[in-house]
């Protein structure tokens, strides 16, 4: 007989333990396995995962007398063999005590979604097929808003995979109703062998010097700080091929593979089919077969977003993280995992060097490096000399620089597009703000749009004629007139990229105007495919949210605008000021990648902000400088960490006197450098149902505090109607 030990899919914090099963002799079962049992009086088989198997002697009376409890056996053994080896569990295990969260979740958020130990991977699909829609009637009578925004989608596009058109229950909900037809077609394999093998650049002098301090170096973990067009790519390929010579193994991971097509090109154009890719748009079926390929040691380079860092790679012997700034690498809900931390541990683990890459580094990644912690390469300037592009900022509040036309629009910005128009070059245009126009008011009686669930303002989209709330997801139809008083006179405050499109096709009538935000990425394919046809020159002016300027190489693009750099800046979030200037450099840096000079045009209400003037001029360190200093006067990370705990209950007076005691509680300890801001009441008070509460707790080393808090929300998750998260390292607050 063998006594297992296996942890369990229970939500209570104060359940996150291995609990003892047996299992017949002779029935295969290993650490890594996933097994089905019964728990207490649940009728409902949970999935467990198998941490630790004794063979033993005794009869199950025996052990239950030795142990003192009952013991049951296993219903039976789910996989033949086992799914996470041993450094994944071992990580799993540091990251659990470093994220005070339970480490069942962690093992969910390694493994693709038909081999979690949960019971949701049982119906898992295993065989590559994906299902379509298609629309066969468009009336709108007695339908939901949600169904109706499906509708209209699908009357544009003819057909879409299921899962664009909407949520499970809406497409079923139309499925029911005869409004669609769903049909199954094995999906397209990733079609690595379309890219055509490429050869290396040789490196330049400065990304050589790179190369040799990383491989011969001594750090663990390096800082590639490189202005936009420095040639970190190829770095990151050299130093690929480099170890893959030496027979280990690679994981490159990018923000999000669907807005970085390139990345993964020249990955797939120099490694050919040794490369997996691992995204969050593949169908379980897709990440399945990537996933066993991987584990099954056929592919040694992975390319994959934020949960890739999982990937089950053996003998890795580098990881780079680039664009470390980007905030989806952090996971907003539980495990808030970030996958730098997570890539740290792991290239400890296995002895990988670890680069971190990005023209705007994180403060915290920055000042390690400065402080020797990590390596420090730079590429300081772009490859062959190119010039950075030259940058103007507009003062928005001056009524004589704007076009009097379309106020969003300076005249120079204006005159500027004009001039690229007539030499046949590119304008991208970034307003981090999509749908048409991001407020709605009645002109007849002051009613303002507001989302009846989360409070926020809705954004009135043009395209399918829905207000949409872009907090917490609520649509509804919009019918042209105030609910209140059925005026038509509806005004709409300020603007969405939506509405830029629409202007600049009046101003512009013959220009290729494309437009690329999450509205439009929701179809995967269109974000890759606007990408593409932009680089290919078919697109005069792109308009686009943050997504477009994020890493993308147009050559043939020759100026950028950011119409409204203010966006993030009134955020409340200590964060706000790097996240704006980062975004301006970033944007400005998509400017005179090609033959020619780049210049930039930033149009804002606060021209004098440091984090525009010097994100305007890309200069990174003269921002470092000014916002350590902010960051130390308040007390922030670096000068600190944090973490955030989450209060939620079904009434707000219980979250407030909760958190009041949480609060109490943990000054009473008396920990040195601890501190504890709050309770505030978040932005979005009520999520999910709870309303929340917040306590930041401050502390410059974890190591007490942090068991203080795990055992607290041990005790505490659950009791009394109170749920309790905690955030650590939260990258808003
Ligand atoms: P970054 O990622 O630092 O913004 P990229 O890697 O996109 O910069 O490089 C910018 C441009 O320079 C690309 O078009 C790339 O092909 C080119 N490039 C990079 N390294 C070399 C090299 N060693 N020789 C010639 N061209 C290069
Ligand atoms: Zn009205
Ligand atoms: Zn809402």
């Amino acid at each position: 007989m063998q006594l297992l030990e296996v942890l369990l899919e229970l939500p209570s914090s104060s359940l996150d333990r291995p609990f003892d099963y047996l299992c017949p002799d002779g029935v295969e079962v290993g650490v890594g396995f996933r097994v089905l049992v019964h728990f207490g009086n649940n009728p409902r088989p949970l999935v467990g995962f198998v941490t630790k198997v004794t063979p033993t002697s005794l009869s199950q009376p025996q052990l239950e007398e030795e142990k003192g409890y009952p013991i049951a056996w296993i219903d039976s053994v789910l996989d033949n063999e086992c799914l996470l080896k041993d450094d994944l569990l071992s990580l799993s295990e540091a990251l659990a005590s470093y994220y005070l969260c339970p480490r069942i979740a962690l093992l969910q958020a390694m493994l693709p979604s038909s081999l979690k130990p949960a019971r949701s991977s049982l119906k898992g699909p295993k065989v590559a097929y994906e299902s379509y829609c298609e629309l066969l009637k468009d009336d709108e009578g007695g339908l939901t808003p949600k169904q109706i925004e499906a509708v209209r989608l699908l009357k544009e596009r003819k057909r879409c995979k299921k899962k664009e058109a909407g949520s499970p229950a809406i497409v079923k909900a139309l499925i029911d109703k005869g409004y669609l037809r769903v049909f199954r077609q094995e999906i397209n394999r990733m079609q690595l062998s379309e890219v055509p093998r490429s050869e290396p650049f040789p490196l330049t002098g400065a990304q050589q010097a790179v190369f040799n301090e990383i491989t011969s170096g001594k750090k663990e973990v390096y800082l590639l700080q490189g202005v936009t067009g420095s040639g970190k790519t190829e770095v990151y390929l050299h130093l690929s091929s480099f170890y893959l010579e030496r027979g280990k193994t690679i994981l490159m991971l990018v923000p999000e593979i669907s807005l970085t097509p390139a990345m993964v090109r020249y990955f797939i154009s120099r490694f050919g089919k040794e490369v997996a890719i691992l995204h969050s748009s593949l169908t379980p079926a897709e990440k399945y077969d990537e996933y066993r390929r991987i584990a099954r040691g056929e592919a040694k380079v992975v390319v994959g977003a934020r949960s890739a860092v999982f990937a089950p790679l053996e003998n890795i012997g580098l990881i780079i993280l680039d664009e470390e700034h980007v905030e989806s690498y952090k996971q907003d809900s539980s495990p808030y995992y970030h996958a730098r931390e997570v890539a740290i541990l792991r290239s400890r683990q296995s002895g990988a060097k670890l680069v971190l890459g990005s023209a705007t580094p994180t403060l915290e990644t920055r000042a390690k490096a400065e402080a020797g912690i990590y390596g420090f390469c730079r590429l300081d300037s772009r490859v062959n000399a190119k010039p950075l592009p030259t940058t103007e900022i507009i003062d928005l509040s001056r009524p004589s620089a704007l076009l009097p036309s379309a106020r969003m629009f300076s005249k120079r910005l204006i005159e500027k597009i004009k001039d690229r128009l007539s030499k046949g070059e590119q304008t991208i245009l970034l307003l981090n703000r999509r749908g048409y126009a991001s407020y709605s008011t009645c002109s007849s009686c002051g009613y303002v749009f507001v989302c009846p669930s989360c409070g926020s303002h809705l954004t009135l989209h043009k395209a399918d004629m829905m207000l949409k709330c872009h907090h917490c997801g609520y649509v509804a139809p919009f019918d042209g007139s105030c609910p209140e008083c059925h005026s038509p006179n509806i005004a709409r405050a300020g603007y969405g990229t939506e509405r830029v499109c629409r202007y600049l096709a009046e101003l512009f009538p013959s220009a290729r105007i494309a437009r690329l935000d999450s509205d439009v990425s929701r179809i995967k394919s269109e974000a890759e495919d606007i990408t593409f046809k932009m680089k290919g020159g078919e697109f005069d002016i792109l308009v686009g949210t943050q997504m477009i300027a994020k890493g993308h190489d147009f050559p043939l693009c020759t100026l950028v605008g950011v119409l409204l750099a203010d966006v993030g800046l009134s955020i409340p979030c200590f964060r706000s000021s790097e996240s704006s200037f980062s975004l301006i450099a970033q944007a400005v840096g998509r400017a005179g990648r090609g033959e020619r000079k780049g210049e930039a045009v930033i149009q804002t209400f606060n021209p004098t902000n440091p984090a525009i003037t010097l994100g305007a001029k890309q200069d990174y360190d003269g921002f470092f400088r000014v916002e350590m200093q902010n960051r130390k006067a308040g007390n922030y990370p670096p000068y600190c960490h944090l973490a955030n705990l989450i209060i939620g209950s079904n009434a707000a007076e219980k979250s407030i006197q909760a958190a009041a005691e949480i609060k109490a509680n943990i000054l009473s300890q008396g920990f040195p450098g601890v501190f504890c801001l709050g309770p505030l009441t978040p932005y979005f008070e009520l999520e999910g149902g709870l309303y929340r509460r917040e306590l930041l707790v401050k502390f410059k080393d974890g190591k007490g505090i942090k068991e203080y808090l795990k055992k607290l929300i041990d005790t505490l998750s659950g009791k009394g109607g109170v749920r309790l998260y905690v955030d650590v390292d939260p990258l808003d607050y």
